[in-house]
């Protein structure tokens, strides 16, 4: 287990009163400098290439966010730069392909600790406070190394709109989100199931807000475990939001710190079963800090075990899960009869 960490992210400045504010990265500094006292390995992480970019973004987008350097720019409704932030977005992107360079060559797991977010950046557009989609890019990093199959897991309370569309048609990268819905950004019903070639390889369980562990839990065993199986995965990589979160101030859910344990488990689990344990992870949202500093410090730990760590006995009902999960899975039937048939 290798974590990628900066002091760096810090600087990514936006107005008063955002919640994706500065502290987030102090959180991430602190919880880093713990797990190196404690003997944990923490490396740097460089920039992204131009090249790597360009696998997920388009030339002119990247340009545009070349062009912020030194200035404070309004992007969209909720979206900011400053003076750093296009350098410090060079640097997410690069500790997200460090995770996989990492999980590939020396095996295991790894974590990128980066602000900002990024799986709302679409091709040409920034968005919902991410500038390059650090977890994209990892995944074009890893299929252009030569891996053929590359699944994206995403818990963060919000659809990752960029990473489904980049991927849509992409039978290479299986994308599986977990979010809340009706909620920001909108996209990730359970009718987005791919496009083409890609069809059935983008899979959606929208919950409906008061979402709980068990919920989670058992969309979790249904369909995400079952459906990732079948795809067999060469990596999987984490877009780790914590901002579905009972104590959340953004989310709707009522995922408990040992719920989360509990996701982050199922996906080792998974890793290890299909692929050796190859698992990647990249900071996504999370804006309570006493709950980012929980679950990176639990995720980290559980990663560095290597072997999954489930929470305490999962409690709650799954109503809201059983009302979502027959319609995804007659969404997906028709590619994974051998899933759901
Ligand atoms: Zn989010």
């Amino acid at each position: 287990m290798i974590l990628f960490s900066s002091d760096r992210f810090i600087e990514h400045e936006t107005p008063n009163g955002h919640p994706e504010q500065a502290a987030r990265g102090q959180v991430m500094s602190e919880v880093s400098r713990k797990w190196r006292e404690t003997g944990g390995a923490v490396e740097s992480p460089r920039r992204a290439t131009r090249e790597e970019l360009a696998r997920v973004h388009s030339g002119d987008y990247i340009d545009q966010i070349a062009e912020t350097a030194g200035r404070r720019f309004r992007l969209d409704a909720d979206t900011y730069t400053s003076a750093d932030s296009y350098d410090i977005a060079l640097h997410a992107a690069g500790a997200a392909v460090g995770t996989v360079e990492h999980s590939l060559g020396r095996g295991g797991a790894a974590m990128a600790f980066v602000r900002p977010p990024g799986h709302h950046a679409e091709r040409d557009r920034a968005m919902g406070f991410c500038l390059f989609n650090s977890v994209a890019v990892a995944a074009a990093a890893a299929r252009a190394a030569g891996c053929e199959r590359v699944a994206v897991i995403d818990y963060d309370v919000h659809h990752g709109n960029g990473t489904q569309w980049m991927f849509y048609d992409d039978p290479g990268v299986l994308y599986a989100s977990l979010h809340q819905f009706p909620f920001y950004p909108g996209t990730g019903s359970v009718t987005d199931t791919g496009r083409g070639v890609g069809t059935g390889f983008t899979l959606n369980v929208p919950l409906e807000a008061g979402a709980g562990d068990a919920d989670y839990d058992l969309a979790m065993r249904e369909v995400v475990i079952p459906v990732v199986r079948a795809f067999g995965p060469h990596l999987i990589l984490l877009s780790a939001g914590y901002d579905a979160h009972a104590e959340d101030p953004l989310g709707g859910m009522k995922l408990s710190t040992a719920g989360y344990a509990t996701m982050t488990a199922h996906v080792q689990q998974l890793a290890d079963t299909c692929c050796e344990g190859r698992l990647a992870a990249v900071t996504e949202g999370g804006y309570d800090l006493t709950v980012l500093e929980e679950c990176l410090s639990l995720t980290v730990k559980q990663f560095a075990r290597g072997t999954p760590v489930f929470g305490s006995e999962i409690v709650g009902d799954t109503d809201r899960a059983s009302r979502v999960i027959p319609a995804v899975q007659r969404a997906l039937e028709p590619q994974w009869p051998m899933v759901f048939g």
